[in-house]
């Protein structure tokens, strides 16, 4: 399969080339040329499918000739050693789970899946791969264990010093092996100045091939559509007619790989757009305009996005279309004293504990379902752990609770991190020093 820019449809590049460069030169966004139609037959037996079957089966659509069949399923099998479970909360609402990887969010599945498919494509370059990436926290914990091992492949990860969670620094900056985590004496806008210039400076790309592994690579996006399958796939047979799937939405990522799933022919009647006070999207589906501004912090920290970069593609995916779009995604925005209760509320009267962000998705499942539809089945997205908000989730319920022993077992190894001044040639110096 072919990739477009959003920007220019006449573009079209490989696979390959999309996950290398990441960007279109026109600073579009990659889309697959077309959207694979599943058949009913396929829909059939997507139940019967462990997640890693199910992944390389969706996968193959996208990778279509790139890829060798074998190679694809050595590569799912390797970036999904977890499972994508779904929680009934009650008789018409579900929990998908999507903290069971290693840094317990769903941006593990992106990650993983990007790392090797980066690796694959890179394997018979002489010149080693360098990742670099600039983080406020969470993307940099992601990309850094996704590539945590793999061979071929050193990645740089800048944070800003004292800026970030004991727990997001403890899961950067503990790996070691190929993972070089630099504590950088600056803001995270120094960080990403940084590696902007390492990008692209020229002596660097003579010697190495250097990419940036950021969030709107298409690789990313691809290995997101593969859970909506998963989880429709988990309902009791007589639920999943009429199902309605709500999605915590920041930049908008795992939202756009859910319409995608909907146009390859998954059975959801409508999608529901959960954010927190940055109401961007929400505000477009009701008023049809797009007013992008800067981001206010929430409780839900990771859906602070003002500016969400991937609402270019899923305007692309409804032809610019506001009446379209309107009719598969319904949007409703929270604020934190809602999400507080709602994380009160439910573990009061379910037992379950929401993390901020899915406490969100719940909030606008729960209006949807009662408000315009009251005979769908609802499934809301959790994308993290409640244990990766600790501080915050402890104070809403008044308990302390525990940690998965993935993350106690990484808050008890030591920072392997390197201090580093804000400086370029410093950086320089670290990226072509060859351990
Ligand atoms: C990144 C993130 C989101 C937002 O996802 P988008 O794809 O950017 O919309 C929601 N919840 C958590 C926990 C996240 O880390």
């Amino acid at each position: 399969m072919k990739f477009y820019s959003t920007k220019n449809k006449l573009l079209r590049v490989s696979l390959k080339e999309a996950v290398l460069t990441g960007m279109p030169p026109d600073h579009g966004l990659y889309m697959p040329e077309t959207v694979p139609t599943l058949t009913p037959e396929f829909l059939k037996r997507v139940p019967d499918l462990p997640f890693q079957e199910l992944a390389f089966e969706l996968a193959r659509y996208f990778v279509d000739g790139e890829i060798s069949d074998d190679k694809l399923i050595d590569l799912v099998s390797d970036a999904f050693p977890f499972d994508a479970p779904l929680v009934p909360l009650s008789d018409h609402i579900y929990a998908l789970e999507l903290f069971h990887g290693p840094t317990l969010a769903f941006k593990d599945f992106g990650a993983r899946f990007m790392s090797r498919l980066m690796a694959l494509f890179t394997q018979n370059l002489s010149k080693e791969l360098k990742i670099l990436v600039a983080t406020s926290g969470d993307t940099g914990s992601a990309v850094a264990n996704g590539f945590f091992n793999v061979p071929g492949i050193r990645v740089y990860v800048l944070y800003p010093a004292g800026k970030v969670s004991e727990i997001q620094e403890k899961q950067m900056a503990t790996l070691g092996k190929n993972v070089i985590a630099l504590k950088v004496h600056g803001v995270f806008d120094d960080c990403q100045a940084l590696v902007k210039k390492a990008l692209a400076d020229k002596k660097l790309r003579e010697s190495f091939v250097i990419s940036s592994a950021n969030s709107i690579n298409i690789a990313r996006l691809i290995p997101q559509i593969f859970y909506y399958f998963y989880a429709w796939a988990q309902l009791p047979e007589t639920k999943r007619d009429k199902l309605v799937m709500s999605v915590p939405s920041g930049n908008f990522g795992n939202l756009t790989a859910g319409l995608i799933a909907k146009q390859m022919g998954l059975p959801v009647d409508r999608f529901v757009d959960a954010a927190n006070r940055n109401d961007v999207v929400p505000e477009y589906l009701q008023t049809a305009r797009f007013n992008p501004r800067p981001s206010v912090q929430t409780i839900s920290s990771a859906m602070d996005v003002g500016n969400p970069s991937n609402f270019d593609r899923i305007l692309d995916l409804y032809g610019h279309s506001h009446k379209a779009m309107i009719r598969d995604i319904w949007g409703k925005a929270y604020s934190d004293e809602e999400t507080r209760d709602k994380i009160r509320e439910t573990i009061e009267n379910t037992g379950y504990l929401c993390d901020p962000h899915g406490a969100v998705g719940l909030l606008g499942l729960q209006e949807y379902l009662e408000h315009v539809d009251n005979t769908a089945t609802g499934i809301f997205l959790e994308t993290a752990h409640p244990a990766k908000f600790k501080p915050v989730v402890e104070e809403i319920i008044g308990k302390e609770i525990s940690l998965p022993e993935r993350l106690s077992e990484c808050l008890e190894k030591p920072l392997l991190s390197v201090p580093m001044e804000n400086d370029y040639e410093a950086f320089f110096g670290v990226v072509t020093r060859n351990e």
